[in-house]
């Protein structure tokens, strides 16, 4: 077993660091604060080829998996810039174009993707199903013509105001008519400027770059050249995107957690309290050096899911356990790190609070770690349904 990175990896994962200092933590903390998404940093991360990564060489991207996805967002991330986009967008959108797409499809969204002139948002969340996405209620309706009319709300979609195409999860059998639950989905590839879309901001309380959007769908229409993968089977495809998704937010937060720790060790070290430097206090040095052994132990697991899924092997346990380890690391990492600025920690010069939002988030989202642990308990533990 080799745990080391290649040489190419390895540049990818300090690509973070060699950004940060054109693009550095202020800048994204100023667009966050105003909720701008930093379109000069995105553009700078496109035309150094790392939108598409994971998208074939022969559409604009690197050809490159999931593993240097994942080292590119935890070194984005431990610099101190993560961005939600290369989640949502660059991996969970242009890697299910690429495998389910059309010829046309590819070629109409890949390359502009990959070249940063447009972007991609995700639509799942509906405001009644929840987490329950079985109960989507978005509904695209075949119309004589051959083609489909959209109708329902989405909410929390990531970037919808800003992105040019968005992924959009329908019905189009209900889930009383279809034989199983999981049937009747269809993913359509839809114009963020269609007639008949709205998108409004929802305000929230978290700083962070991306908008969040709720989304009205009246009489969109879309054609079967619209339709990503096949019509009634889009669950398969919705799911493919869904084990990626969860293994980077095991390396976001990873690197969220070591950006947090590495300014505290720094500041910990040299900031003098009752003649000592504070870090030689055990009451701060052991929190941090727990933080610093479950961040280890999350990208460990997050490095080996990433790893399977690029061999093509099943990777749904390793997938949660990722996402699970990691954001809970992320979070004790945060506090271990905040305790050691003492009441610096609270101030906008320090900034450490301002990590906290980030890494708590990602403990809710893309899929809370109560429905994290559902999983494992009933699909690795193989214990009964418990919801
Ligand atoms: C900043 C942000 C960005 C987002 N971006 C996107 C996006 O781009 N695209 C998109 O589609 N969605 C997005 N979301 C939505 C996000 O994925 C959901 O908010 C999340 O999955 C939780 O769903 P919910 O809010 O409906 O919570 P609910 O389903 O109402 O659940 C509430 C809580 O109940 C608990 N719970 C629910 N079911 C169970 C169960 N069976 N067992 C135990 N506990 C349970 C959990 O603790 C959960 O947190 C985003 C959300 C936020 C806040």
């Amino acid at each position: 077993m080799d745990f080391s990175l290649s040489e190419e990896q390895r540049m990818i994962y300090e690509y973070g660091q060699n950004l940060s200092k054109t693009y550095d933590r202020k800048h994204w903390m100023e667009h966050a604060e105003r909720c701008a998404f930093p379109e000069d940093m995105y553009q700078q991360v496109a035309t150094d080829g790392f939108v598409g990564v994971m998208v074939p060489e022969a559409y604009g991207g690197s050809g490159l998996g999931m593993m240097e996805m994942g080292l590119l967002n935890e070194g984005l991330a431990e610099a101190g810039i993560p961005l939600l986009t290369l989640v949502i967008g660059a991996t969970m959108g242009l890697s299910l174009i690429s495998t389910y797409g059309t010829e046309e499809q590819k070629q109409k969204y890949l390359p502009d993707a990959c070249a940063g002139k447009t972007r991609f948002c995700f639509a799942i969340t509906e405001p009644n199903a929840g987490t329950n996405t079985i109960r989507t209620a978005t509904n695209a309706v075949a119309t004589p013509d051959g083609r489909f009319k959209i109708n329902g709300a989405k909410t929390f979609i990531t970037d919808a105001s800003d992105a040019d195409y968005m992924i959009v999860v329908t019905r189009t059998t209900s889930q009383d008519e279809a034989k199983r639950s999981t049937d009747g989905f269809t993913l359509f590839i839809v114009d963020c400027k269609a007639k008949g879309l709205e998108t409004h901001p929802i305000p929230v309380s978290i700083k962070i770059p991306e908008v969040q959007c709720s989304v009205f769908y009246d009489d969109v229409d879309v054609g079967p050249e619209d339709v990503l993968g096949e019509v009634d089977k889009g669950f398969k495809v919705l799911f493919d995107a869904i084990n990626p998704e969860r293994i980077l937010v095991g390396f976001i937060c990873a690197g969220l957690g070591r950006y947090a720790m590495g300014r505290a060790v720094e500041y910990a070290n040299d900031r003098v309290v009752f003649d000592r430097p504070i870090g030689a206090y055990q009451a701060l040095q052991h929190p941090l050096a727990k933080a610093k052994t479950e961040i280890e132990m999350a990208a460990l697991i997050s490095r080996k899911a990433a790893w399977m899924f690029d061999k093509g092997e099943p990777c749904g346990a390793e997938s949660n356990m990722a996402k699970f380890a990691a954001s809970e690391a992320a979070c004790h990492a945060v506090d271990a790190s905040l305790q050691c600025f003492g009441g610096n920690g609270f101030t906008t010069e320090y900034g450490i609070f301002d990590i906290y939002p980030m890494a708590r988030l990602l403990k809710t989202i893309p899929l809370n770690n109560e429905m994290i642990l559902n999983y494992i308990g009933e699909y690795v533990l193989g214990m009964p349904r418990s919801y």
